[in-house]
């Protein structure tokens, strides 16, 4: 069902490139490498693990098992490095864990290696080992832009640090991750905004959202139960998220990720916070509302209107609990058009035809 395309209104959710089936294999170091404390972490409940620390032979294990689950195939396969911050380990330690992966990467069995790190763990030594062993994307761990909320996090580091390592890190060549909060303790719309602009002007190759949750254990936790910080509600996270997502969007940036990996052990060590396990869909169903929206506005009451979105995009285009659809019988609008799927529709798309 291919029509000719009048007019679009884009938010790429997850665009052709992320369809690519990509294997993703978890090693979690939770806390290693960090002697911080900032308020919102509580890294062993978001990992979901408390054990010993993971040396070589656990992380060709871990390789190994999930080759085997998978079966062979043409598939993207990547090992990640999770929690904690990686570069803070000792050199030997990084070497160690690194180099597990390197039979992997010899054989093309995996073809990348992920971590993640504070900005004021990047210099010259730790991306030229990161090189030699064959790293491909380095996330940062940035929250904030603004040197007041990121003090008030107990960050320990400046916004200029960040700014100084996500352009070392380009240097370097590595792909570029940026994961950023919404509603730490301090920050308003406009400071969000800010760190908004300043991180679309670093230009990073993807984004990872997470709007604050306060979880058992955390500094926050504390500060929540003495009534001194307020977590966003979901309606307000919903709305900032799919701001800076769109202005993301708008930039060719990567938004890969919207709220944290839901799960038992995330869900138990909740206090408050706006949570939900379908948060990223969520915010792609906003975003999708107001797609819609401005299409409908654009043509003249009475015309006969085709909406066309991707046929993996229609509990998108619904909402949660079909929402959407009930926000345009608000507006009068669920009568003015017929849907139509189209599988070359880019996801989180949605185009008008006659
Ligand atoms: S830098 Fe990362 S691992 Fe360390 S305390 Fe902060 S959030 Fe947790």
């Amino acid at each position: 069902m291919r029509t000719s395309v009048r007019r679009e209104a884009a938010a790429p959710a997850h665009g052709r490139s992320l369809q690519k089936k990509l294997l993703v294999i978890p090693v979690f170091i939770p806390h290693e490498g960090c002697p911080y404390c900032c308020s919102f972490c509580n890294q062993h409940q978001i990992s979901g693990q408390s054990a010993d620390p993971i040396d070589a032979t656990g992380v060709g294990q871990i390789v190994e098992t999930w080759l085997d689950r998978s079966g062979a195939g043409a598939r993207q396969v990547q090992v990640a490095f999770y929690g904690g911050s990686f570069t803070g380990l000792p050199l030997q330690r990084q070497r160690s864990l690194l180099g597990a992966v390197q039979p992997y990467l010899r054989q093309g069995r995996v073809q990348e290696i992920r971590l993640s790190t504070r900005p004021d763990y990047i210099d010259s030594e730790r991306l030229t080992l990161l090189k030699e062993f064959g790293v491909g994307v380095v996330e940062l761990g940035v929250q904030s832009l603004d040197d007041l909320v990121l003090w008030q996090a107990g960050r320990g580091h400046s916004a200029e640090a960040t700014m100084k390592a996500a352009e070392l890190i380009k240097s370097y060549q590595f792909t570029l991750g940026i994961q950023l909060m919404l509603g730490l303790p301090g920050q308003s719309f406009a400071s969000l905004r800010r760190t908004l602009a300043q991180v679309i002007a670093l230009r990073p190759n993807l984004i990872r959202l997470y709007p604050v949750l306060v979880l058992q254990g955390s500094r926050l936790e504390s500060i929540y139960r003495q009534g001194q910080f307020q977590p966003l509600s979901l309606h307000r996270a919903v709305l900032q998220a799919s701001f800076m997502k769109k202005r993301f969007d708008d930039h060719g940036i990567r938004v890969v990720r919207m709220g944290l990996q839901p799960g038992p052990e995330l869900e138990a060590s909740l206090v408050a916070g706006p949570y939900h396990p379908a948060f990223g869909e969520m915010v792609q169903a906003r975003l999708m509302f107001h797609a819609t929206r401005r299409l409908l506005a654009s043509v003249s009451a009475g015309q006969p209107v085709h909406l066309v979105i991707n046929e993996r995009d229609q509990s998108v285009f619904r909402g949660l609990h079909s929402a959407n659809i009930k926000r345009l019988r608000q507006l009068g609008l669920h009568n003015r058009f017929t849907l139509q799927t189209d599988p070359d529709q880019p996801r989180g798309t949605v185009r008008l035809t006659e």
